[in-house]
């Protein structure tokens, strides 16, 4: 893989945003609607902050786009698309691929890609499975649709080649210390918590510092129900430019990271 990023820069950075809205939701949440409510959040309030904050910064991030999201929400995501972000395959109605047979593995993965297509007019490079959970049925539909990159695994923390049996794809990997999620969402009964959004800036920066070190890839995962919210849309703005002070930083779509390790 190639060494070093565009223009001498120390250290490559990926702002990837999984755009849920309802779509997690919709097996459990026919009769939870203030449980979609927050889903659909994310669209109406989150989404226009966080473009507002990377126009500002020109930046250019990844969103991951369920099929579902792309129908439901079509102009609010043409809006993302037509900003110049990539957009990237996250199922279609958000189906965790290791809860549901092959056939509807199949399923989530070709809407999906019908969905971004007849909504977007995108065919995404990228994938990353909901709730990060890869199978080998998944991962060989990813081969057979000839997806460039995942990213949903943790093998290691710079970009790699994960391989199941004779399967292999650029890996662009993932935490969970990194995604707002586990850190800033709450729901009544899961035994969630809030943490102090200076905290998880904390985190975030303190790898950060650790890419910067070993000049590598990081990626960021954010949810828009969860930073969109006002107080915590400080944060990625804050993010940002606490990384510029730091370090010359290369920040690409992961699209462009694929291209450019594989280059
Ligand atoms: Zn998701």
């Amino acid at each position: 893989m190639r060494a070093g990023w565009p223009g001498g820069a120390d250290v490559a950075v990926s702002l990837t945003f999984d755009v849920d809205a309802e779509s997690g939701w919709l097996p459990e949440g026919a009769r939870q609607l203030s449980t979609l409510s927050e889903g659909r959040y994310g669209v109406v309030r989150g989404l226009p902050r966080i473009l507002a904050i990377l126009e500002r910064a020109d930046v250019k991030g990844t969103f991951y786009v369920p099929g579902d999201t792309a129908e439901r929400h079509r102009d609010a995501l043409r809006a993302v698309a037509d900003a110049g972000h990539e957009i990237g395959h996250h199922g279609h109605l958000h189906l965790q691929s290791d809860q549901i047979d092959a056939a509807a593995q199949r399923e989530e993965i070709e809407r999906g890609l019908e969905a971004l297509d007849a909504n977007l007019g995108v065919t995404p490079a990228g994938y990353r499975s909901p709730s990060w959970e890869l199978t080998p049925e998944t991962f060989a539909l990813l081969v057979e649709h000839g997806f460039a990159y995942d990213s949903s695994c943790m093998g290691d923390d710079r970009p790699y080649v994960e391989a199941y049996e004779d399967l292999r794809i650029l890996e662009l990997p993932v935490h969970w210390s990194l995604d707002d999620w586990p850190h800033l969402h709450w729901r009544p009964g899961r035994g969630d918590a809030f943490t102090a959004p200076e905290d998880f800036l904390a985190t975030w920066l303190a790898e950060f510092e650790s890419a910067l070190e070993e000049r590598r890839h990081i990626t960021f995962t954010m949810h828009p129900e969860v930073i969109g919210r006002g107080h915590r849309a400080a944060l990625l703005d804050r993010l940002i430019a606490e990384m510029r002070e730091r370090g010359v930083v290369w920040f690409a779509p992961h699209a462009d990271v694929q291209r450019w390790v594989t280059g």
